[in-house]
Order: structure tokens, then sequence, then C-alpha cells
């Protein structure tokens, strides 16, 4: 899946050779992209950056600090958010990993996502040719961040389905196999009733999920439903983790089996892409 990151600026590219070397081997998982929105004082406020891109001749020189990269230690190509122009709007561009300026720093020491690195990066004057700005200098790199985010919503999304499912698996096997009282604890009502709404809630998020991913194959605008989807699929995902741990108990408390690591896991998606309160806000915003 990483892999993928980044290239949601397929589309916005007339570079062929861009697209031969880096976009489509990133599609069969042979190279990795990374996206650099973040920065240590923008996270939910992405126009609030201060990354910029100066025009030199025959490119621009980028200078800024990127923070949460996920993949950036491995990443062949980087996507980076900077503001550019006369009026220094946001703007996007294609820093290749062997550029000189670019630096991955520290990867940090999270609580879950173990698989993947994230890190730190910073810019220092480093050099970025012409062709390898994705938007306009002028100012349509906001509409093309909204699309990436509605992109990454539906993904992240799709991350919450994935550890959810995990975890509604892994309570109902155990259900059936840990005995208390001398029968199964899944021939107790208060652990059936715990199973169901969890497997209730796996369900709508689900649909919800591909409703949004849908909208986006057939070309529709998901901007409302991405965000909608992301909100309820994650926040229903982390109570299902939740659940599950109740019904593990002090099983779900032990490193030996998988449910704690799906509760840390899941916090990520409550996060990344934006955060629930962002997301509520993006709704209430597009009912206007
Ligand atoms: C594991 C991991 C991987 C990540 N990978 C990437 C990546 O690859 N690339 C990248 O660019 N970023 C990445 N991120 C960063 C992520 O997108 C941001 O952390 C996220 O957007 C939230 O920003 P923040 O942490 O700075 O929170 P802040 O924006 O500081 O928010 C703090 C709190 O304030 C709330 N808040 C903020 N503004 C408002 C408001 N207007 N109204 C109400 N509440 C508000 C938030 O909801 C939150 O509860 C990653 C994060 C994590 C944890």
């Amino acid at each position: 899946m990483q892999s993928l990151m980044g290239t949601n600026f397929l589309h916005l590219l007339g570079n062929d050779d861009i697209i031969e070397r880096l976009f489509k081997p990133a599609l069969k998982g042979e190279k990795i992209g990374a996206i650099c929105m973040t920065e240590p004082n923008a996270g939910s406020d992405l126009h609030g950056i201060t990354t910029n891109a100066r025009k030199v001749d025959g490119g621009y020189r980028i200078n800024g600090q990127k923070m949460w990269v996920t993949a950036a230690p491995m990443a062949d190509f980087f996507t980076v958010f900077a503001k550019a122009g006369p009026e220094m709007k946001l703007t996007i561009f294609l820093v290749e990993k062997d550029f000189d300026g670019l630096h991955v720093g520290r990867a940090i020491d999270k609580m879950g996502v173990w698989a993947l690195p994230t890190s730190e990066v910073a810019f220092n004057d480093c050099f970025v040719p012409d062709s390898h700005r994705l938007s306009k200098e002028y100012g349509d790199g906001g509409d093309h961040l909204r699309t990436v985010l509605a992109e990454i919503r539906i993904i992240t999304g799709a991350m919450g389905l994935g550890v959810a499912r995990a975890a509604l698996d892994e309570a109902v096997k155990y259900a059936a196999e840990r005995k208390q009282f001398g029968k199964p604890i899944n021939r107790f009502q208060a652990i059936q009733l715990k199973l169901a709404e969890m497997a209730t809630d796996l369900e709508a998020a689900t649909h919800i999920v591909h409703y949004a991913a849908w909208l986006k194959m057939t070309g529709r605008p998901p901007l409302q439903q991405a965000a909608m989807a992301k909100l309820f699929a994650t926040e229903a995902a982390a109570s299902i983790c939740d659940k599950a741990a109740r019904v593990l108990a002090s099983y779900g408390f032990a490193m030996e089996y998988p449910v704690q690591r799906y509760l840390r896991d899941v916090r990520f998606t409550l996060i990344g892409g934006g955060t629930s309160e962002i997301l509520k806000l993006t709704i209430a915003k597009g009912l206007n």
C-alpha cells in the first residue's frame, strides 16, 4: 500500500520520464513513495505550512522541515507540499531520494504501525527542476490537496476495516475456546452482545468505505463521503478493537496475543489523513 502513497499525483504530471521511472514501478510495488505534508507546527492546518520553494534558473530551491513522513527512510521519491509563487500558494513538487539538500532524519519511536518507519525530513536549499513541479505555481495546490486528502481518507478508512476484521476474528475465536463457569464464554449473552455489536459496526463501516471508493472510481467527487467514511470506519474500528480486548480480558493485554497490537495500530487510523474533529468540520462545511 505504501508504494502507492505519493502516486496520487500521477495525473498532474506530463513528464513521461517520471511516470515510467517512478510512478509505474510504484504502482507495481517496485518503488516506494512518501508524502510530505505535515510539519512540526502544521498538522491539521496544512495551509499553515512554512516550507517554501524559491524560483531559480531551471527550477526551485526548497527549504523547510517536514514531520511524520511515513516510509521516508526507504522512499524512492517524495511528494512535497510547499509555498511558492508570488503569492506563496500551496504548490506540489516531486523530490527524488538522491536530490542534494534532502535529508531524512530520525525515525520517530511510535506506539504502533511498527512495520513502517515514520521520520522527519528536511529540505536544505534542495534543488528541484521545473519538470518536477506537479501543480501550478499560482494556486491549484489547494484543490489537489483536497483531492489527495479524499483518497488518503478512503485508504485510511480501509485500513480501519482491516484491523477491525482481525480484532473481530480473534475475539470470535477466543470466545469459542475460552471456558469459564464450565462453558465457553461465547455462551454468555454479555459476550454475544459484544460480538454482535462488533460485527454490525464492521458491516456498516465496510459499506460506507466501499461507497466512497466506488464514488471515487466512477469519477464522482468523494470529498464529503470520504470524510464520512474515514470518520465512521475508524471510530468503529477503534471501538471494535477495544471490545475485542475486553473479550480477551487479560490475554488482550498480553504481548503474545495479537489484540494488543490491533489496539495500538488502530490509533493511527484516527489521526493520519485528518483527525475525527477535522473530518467533522469538513462534513459540516459540506452541508452548507
Ligand atoms: C503514524 C503516523 C503516520 C503519519 N504519516 C504521515 C505522512 O506520511 N505524511 C504526512 O504529511 N503526515 C503524516 N502524518 C501526520 C498526520 O497527518 C497528522 O498527525 C494529522 O494530520 C494531525 O496533525 P497533528 O498531529 O499535528 O495534530 P494537530 O493539528 O496539532 O491537532 C491536535 C488536536 O487538535 C485538534 N484540532 C486541530 N485543529 C482543530 C480545529 N480547527 N477544530 C477542532 N479541533 C482541532 C485535532 O483534532 C487534534 O485533536 C502521520 C501521523 C502518524 C501518527
